[in-house]
């Protein structure tokens, strides 16, 4: 029997390599790893995730950060099972149906005050692209047609679309695109440990934000931010008050708050979405990721009314907004938001969260101290570890050393698949993660951690 799986595993992984290509993935050294621990999953249980050789492993990524309540979730299952008797897809090109209007009551009803429309699409990147748009056309739509400049962070990641990535500043991923991208105005991400100013670090950037928007007054469509903390570029947070203060500023210069909520949204900072935590309702959301509990591939943005209202008029007119996507509000993935909201809702999720981030808190104090542990970060759950050469000088190891990806690899023989960002090591259980499983993927990364440097 094992031995039937281990051949199993070895003939899955040559057939993969055989034929595809991985995203964000190097590809040689794909090719020439071998049939590591947790490379095929074949199904997940609850918080784990079984490969093909029968092990488990607690998915500490959340499936990369989209996984809700766990998987097979018997509810969201049979919301899906049950969708499929009636219909898989039709379009909303011109049609209606019943999963993408109840869920679009539901995000309105969840989302903060004044977002009253629900425009859907199928990925974190298309919910950008719709927003960045949106912002764009509203303002045309007015007559304002020098309207063309959007604002973001120094580090924002917004999804890999070439709109997504002109308002991308992770170098990484985004500098070779540069040719290709429209410019955009970058200020500073005003992380506290990597800001020069440290803790006055929102402060400064916020006077950077508003002498940049005075620059060019008039000329701005939108600012667009990842509330509270900045996912892609190692789980980045931002002062408190920071998104209030950027929410006024935009009031004052009087251009759009786009809120890119795609990480952060439905339950992963402590409370249901990210801009709850400052009491700020932006003029457009972009949610995706766990909208549907992780799934299936729906995204939508959501609009106030004032920004629908510059689209509505005669053909004539020429207000519509012409953009959509064949897939857009698919109705088994309408289905499964529908469960899982359904599901936070039964649980009481939200009201547990508190107590789920107090333990995370508490365990990452262990590693306060190590010398190879620059910063620790937390955002309700989401979580990184950022590894350096020397914690006093804040020295980074260098890059093609990878220590990120092979802590990362350490943490998986012991259990628990995780994935880096550089060498910033990640955390995001699904927000219903029981204690004990996430006491224990808190025990093998700390563990794992003091083994790697010991
Ligand atoms: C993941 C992410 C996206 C992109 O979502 P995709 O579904 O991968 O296109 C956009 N914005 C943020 C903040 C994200 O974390």
């Amino acid at each position: 029997m094992r031995e039937n799986d281990f051949h199993n595993a070895q003939r899955l992984i040559e057939r993969d390599k055989a034929c595809l290509w991985h995203p964000f993935t190097p590809m040689k050294q794909w090719l020439e790893g071998g049939e590591e621990p947790g490379r095929v999953i074949v199904a997940g249980e609850g918080f784990e995730l079984i490969d093909a050789r029968g092990r488990r492993f607690i998915d500490g990524f959340g499936s990369l950060w989209c996984n809700l309540h766990g998987h097979r979730v018997a509810e969201i299952d049979e919301a899906v099972r049950s969708q499929l008797n009636r219909i898989a897809h039709s379009t909303l090109l011109g049609h209606a149906s019943p999963p993408s209007i109840e869920l679009a009551e539901r995000l309105v009803r969840l989302s903060p005050a004044g977002l009253e429309k629900v425009f859907y699409s199928d990925s974190g990147a298309t919910a950008v692209e719709v927003a960045l748009k949106m912002a764009y056309q509203f303002y045309r739509n007015r007559g304002q047609t020098n309207r063309r400049r959007f604002l973001a962070l120094g580090q924002s990641y917004h999804g890999d679309t070439i709109g997504s990535v002109s308002l991308g500043g992770i170098d990484t991923f985004h500098s070779i695109f540069q040719p290709l991208l429209f410019p955009a105005t970058f200020v500073d991400s005003p992380n506290p440990y990597h800001h020069p100013a440290g803790r006055r670090a929102g402060e400064v950037v916020l006077q950077q934000a508003d002498e940049a928007l005075a620059a060019a007054a008039g000329e701005y469509c939108a600012v667009i931010v990842e509330p509270l903390v900045q996912g892609a570029a190692g789980i980045l947070t931002h002062p408190p008050g920071f998104l209030k203060g950027l929410r006024e500023l935009t009031k004052k210069h009087d251009v759009l708050l786009i809120a890119d909520e795609v990480a952060t949204g439905f339950c992963a900072t402590g409370r249901l979405f990210a801009c709850e935590h400052e009491g700020v309702s932006p003029d457009l959301m972009c949610l995706g990721k766990r909208l549907t509990g992780g799934y299936l591939p729906v995204a939508a943005t959501l609009a106030t009314q004032e920004i629908f209202d510059a689209f509505y008029g005669e053909i004539s007119e020429g207000r519509t907004f012409y953009h959509g996507h064949t897939f857009t509000g698919n109705a088994l993935g309408c289905a499964a938001a529908v469960a899982s909201i359904d599901r936070i809702e039964s649980t009481g999720l939200v009201e547990k969260l508190p107590e789920k981030v107090r333990l995370v808190s508490r365990r990452l104090a262990e590693l306060k101290d190590h010398p190879h542990v620059g910063d620790v970060r937390q955002c309700g759950l989401m979580i990184g570890i950022e590894l350096v050469a020397d914690r006093e000088t804040k020295k980074p190891f260098n890059p093609l050393d990878r220590i990120g990806a092979k802590v990362c690899l350490a943490a998986r023989k012991r259990g628990a698949i995780i994935r880096p960002l550089g060498d910033v090591v990640v955390l995001m259980p699904a927000p219903a993660m029981d204690h004990d499983t996430l006491d224990t993927l808190l025990t093998i990364t700390i563990e794992t951690i003091h083994e790697y440097f010991a």
